[in-house]
């Protein structure tokens, strides 16, 4: 079995705000992120696809019809919005990088042909990053 990476870049807004709290409640849990103006970040996406080598090809995955799957679904739909406005999955959770892992892993699974969805990485700074493999 072969693991094989695809990374993406987008840019979104994002704010944490529990309707059900208090101000000072939002505050004290999400600090600056409280801000209901939104605030920047230049999220990195890698995508993790497990499959087996084709003997005749060498690939594990057609790359360019990954790298579609991930513009169409990912990319396309997050880069340069504002993630809790503007994108219907960040409605019922917190754009937090937890989340967008789990929302980027709900949009590619079992769309791409020939290979198995085994790891998403969402990386909010260089430093940070969640990992969602589905519920493994
Ligand atoms: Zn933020």
């Amino acid at each position: 079995m072969m693991l094989l990476t695809r990374r993406a870049e987008f840019s979104a807004a994002h704010y944490y705000w529990v309707e059900a709290w208090s101000a000072e409640e939002n505050v004290r849990a999400f600090g600056a992120c409280a801000n209901r103006n939104g605030h920047g970040h230049n999220y990195t996406l890698e995508v993790t696809v497990a499959g087996e080598v084709d003997a005749v090809t060498g690939f594990v995955v057609d790359l360019k019809a990954l790298k579609e799957i991930m513009e169409r679904e990912v990319v396309g739909v997050y880069d340069h919005r504002h993630l809790n406005l503007e994108v219907a999955e960040f409605k019922a959770m917190l754009p937090t990088t937890e989340n967008i892992a789990i929302a980027v892993w709900r949009r590619l699974e079992g769309k791409i042909p020939g290979a198995r969805l085994e790891r998403v990485r969402v990386y909010e700074m260089a430093e940070l990053f969640a990992e969602y493999r589905g519920g493994k």
